[in-house]
């Protein structure tokens, strides 16, 4: 019988799952799973073989030459592509906006699809992402879905990145948003 209790926050960008995640995970001893970071590093690797991320064909060829997994221990994540750590690296407005494109491809869900149920199965966890509830993870025992209005998370990724020192403009962050949602929220798998 598996014993490990899984957490799932699902929910579109910039709505707070990832810090809500963390303080739950910290509190309860279990491990976060941040799987934005898993497409994150995949649309890396399409990125840096040189290949469209609106290319479906291309990107799915692509991930033949491609190992995205995890490393995962009481003090957080890191996210490795071919082994190499690209925790920090996957943070950017262009990989943000690569990663919702390929995330729309079956072949690449399918691709991460087993990474994710790996953890689980011999941890428990909370993870969150965009279909760790329905998809993923569908018999876990908590599920949650996080959501915000449009403005206030373009707010808070704005807030985020000029603290990262990035020179990005409100409108910037808040166009990058509503056409992430777009894809997100629209696409069949
Ligand atoms: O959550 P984060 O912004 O890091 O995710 C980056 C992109 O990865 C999202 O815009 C979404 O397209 C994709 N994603 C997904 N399914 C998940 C997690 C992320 O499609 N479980």
């Amino acid at each position: 019988m598996n014993q490990h209790i899984h957490i799932t926050i699902d929910g579109p960008s910039g709505a707070g799952k990832s810090t809500i995640a963390r303080e739950v995970a910290k509190a309860l001893g279990f491990l976060y799973v941040d799987t934005g970071a898993l497409y994150r590093a995949a649309a890396l690797g399409v990125l840096e073989q040189g290949v469209d991320p609106k290319n479906v064909h291309e990107v799915c060829e692509a991930l033949s030459s491609l190992e995205v997994s995890m490393k995962l221990s009481p003090e957080g994540q890191r996210t490795l592509l071919n082994g190499r750590d690209v925790s920090g690296r996957i943070r950017t407005p262009e990989i943000s906006t690569a990663a919702s494109f390929i995330a729309q491809y079956a072949c690449v869900r399918s691709f991460l699809l087993d990474v994710q149920r790996d953890i689980a199965a011999s941890n428990s966890v909370v993870m969150d992402g965009r279909d760790i509830g329905t998809t993923v993870l569908p018999n876990a025992q908590v599920k949650l879905y996080l959501t915000a209005s449009a403005k206030d998370r373009a707010f808070r990724r704005y807030h985020e990145l000029r603290t990262k020192g990035e020179s990005v403009s409100f409108d910037e962050v808040y166009r990058e948003i509503l056409q992430r949602d777009e894809r997100d929220m629209n696409r069949e798998v």
